[in-house]
């Protein structure tokens, strides 16, 4: 089956498509500057990167040069757009309405629209996208696939927050947690590495992107997860602060003269490694600047690698041990210097990195050493084959 996969922001849209027989991919790339200009970056598999400029005033015509370049004469990987059996979006929020990928229908837009307050600045432009390919491509199932919804079997004691109970009643004021695609997708790689039962297994999965999560997965089901409500909790992240007391925020924002907005936004955009170090939320300038001696930006680095060490160690005393862990995204993938920083800390589990194998960029691999009791892999995260994977098995059912 050939399956779309979307993933649309307020203003952009990455898009792949995928043969699920042998989850190829046959064509990816993107749509930037939706509502601004319009550019389109397309690339067929073997093939150059094509890049067009041409405006796109909504997600609509985004979607309509995708479909274009995707049966594009020289250049396209489809003879038709029937051949598209299946389209596949990546949705934000699903709130405790979702707690697994599902058709889309006019009732399930409704219920994620109603999700909208939880995630203001991406599930309305996850509408937008799914909305555009209804237009388009009417007859096409569609399937949601959720990042909240890998986590959304979390026992209470781990999701709800220590404040009046009525706020959880009330508007629904609780742990969610993100990434949840790429914290499946990494889980059930890593069972299947280690050769164990997915079901019978402890995996601490760090996602260690711009944006980072960790989460617990015991025999399959994430039991605990950094990101909270928002994805502003836990991992000190490029520019997100991560676990703040509260009261710190109160205290900045009165001397600065600011509203909640305003303290928010700092968390947000202001803070984590880029706030630190002051000189950037990308991991090889902090590693080039501290190479040279930059104390702020060695400083972030060490205070990143510690805050996941706290995780780790808390995870393993949520799931009464550890089993795996594996390192993913961006961080996870890319830094040795921030796998061995992490795992320093944890030679109390037995845990041995072999230095040589954690020379790594990207690639699955082994990095603990043989004896080491707790097995460690770097696994890239693919997110988009994720997706197709439920929107396959969804449409599969539904028929
Ligand atoms: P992601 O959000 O998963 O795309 O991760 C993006 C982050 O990964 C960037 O901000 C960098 O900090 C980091 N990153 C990406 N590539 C590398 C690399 N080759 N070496 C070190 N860090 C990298």
């Amino acid at each position: 089956m050939k399956v779309l996969v979307i993933n649309c922001g307020s203003s952009s849209l990455k898009y792949q498509v995928i043969d699920s027989d042998t989850e190829g991919v046959l064509a990816k790339g993107l749509c930037e500057r939706i509502g601004i200009d319009g550019r389109l970056v397309y690339q067929p598999a073997g093939g150059d990167k094509e890049i067009t400029d041409a405006p796109m005033p909504t997600h609509k015509e985004a979607v309509r040069m995708v479909l274009d370049a995707l049966v594009n004469e020289k250049t396209g990987v489809l003879k038709s757009l029937d051949e598209v059996e299946a389209i596949g979006h990546r949705v934000v929020h699903g709130e405790e309405k979702f707690r697994e990928s599902a058709l889309i229908t006019d009732e399930m837009i409704k219920t994620v629209e109603s999700c909208n307050d939880l995630a203001p600045l991406h599930n309305p432009a996850n509408i937008i996208g799914i909305n555009a390919c209804r237009e388009l491509m009417p007859n096409v199932p569609m399937v949601g696939v959720f990042d909240t919804a890998f986590h959304a079997h979390m026992p209470a004691k781990a999701y709800m927050y220590g404040i009046p109970y009525k706020y959880y009643e009330q508007y629904k004021v609780r742990r969610y947690g993100f990434h949840g695609t790429s914290h499946s997708f990494v889980s059930k790689r890593a069972a299947e590495l280690a050769g164990k039962p997915y079901n019978n297994l402890k995996t601490i999965v760090c996602h260690l992107g711009n944006g980072a999560s960790i989460s617990a997965v015991e025999n399959g089901v994430s039991v605990d997860t950094s990101m909270g409500l928002s994805p502003l909790e836990g991992l000190i992240m490029g520019t997100r602060s991560g676990d703040i007391d509260p009261s710190a925020i109160e205290f900045i924002a009165k001397k600065e003269g600011w509203d909640i907005s305003r303290a928010v936004q700092m968390l947000n955009k202001e803070s984590g490694v880029d706030g630190i170090s002051g000189v950037s939320s990308d991991f090889r300038d902090l590693e080039a600047a501290a190479a040279e001696g930059n104390e702020r930006a060695q400083l972030a680095l060490d205070m990143f690698c510690y805050r996941v060490a706290k995780y780790v160690g808390a995870y393993t005393a949520a799931m009464n041990g550890v089993d795996v862990i594996a390192f993913t995204a961006g961080i996870g993938e890319n830094t040795k210097i921030v796998r061995q920083g992490v795992c320093d800390y944890l030679t109390f589990l037995g845990i041995t990195i072999d230095d040589e194998a954690n020379n790594v960029k990207g690639e699955e691999k082994l990095i603990s050493t043989p004896d080491s009791k707790v097995k460690v892999y770097v696994i890239p995260t693919n997110e988009e084959l994720a997706i197709c994977r439920e929107t396959v098995e969804i449409v599969k059912n539904s028929r």
